[in-house]
């Protein structure tokens, strides 16, 4: 958990991270904001510079809405890393749950060669999830 290995101009630290879905969805000022996430303000502007949602009133001040900052910084994480959970047999990504989910149903369709499709429904949203995978084993249906 080395805090300076990953130096970018809009590093979002593990601490931001955990405080940013607390913001409210009200206007805060760039010193409010900066306070509640424990960052330095400077941070903060160089954030808006790459991105981060805000808007300025007739007067040239910055304000920014918290749950548009929280969205903004829960992206920067998602672009930022690669799913940290290697897919297991049966499980595809939820795209309305955001989330990996064991494939209720599933259906192995042939594509091309040796990819086929896994398909199925999401077990929380009922959703249909797909999944590519290659050299489709039976292991794929060997869930429930
Ligand atoms: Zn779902």
């Amino acid at each position: 958990m080395s805090e300076s290995k990953n130096i970018s101009n809009c590093r979002i630290s593990r601490n931001v991270l955990i405080k940013a879905p607390g913001l409210l969805p009200m206007l805060y000022t760039t010193r409010e904001i900066a306070e509640d996430l424990d960052v330095p303000e400077t941070t903060l502007r160089d954030w808006l510079n790459h991105g981060a949602p805000h808007s300025r009133d007739e007067s040239n001040h910055i304000w920014i809405d918290g749950k548009q900052f929280a969205a903004w910084v829960d992206n920067q994480r998602n672009s930022r890393k690669k799913p940290a959970h290697q897919l297991q047999a049966g499980e595809g990504f939820c795209m309305r749950c955001n989330t990996i989910v064991k494939i209720q149903n599933g259906e192995i369709r042939p594509v091309k060669g040796h990819l086929s499709h896994l398909k199925g429904k999401c077990p929380i949203c009922g959703g249909i999830v797909n999944r590519g995978i290659w050299n489709a084993g039976s292991s794929e249906l060997s869930q429930g």
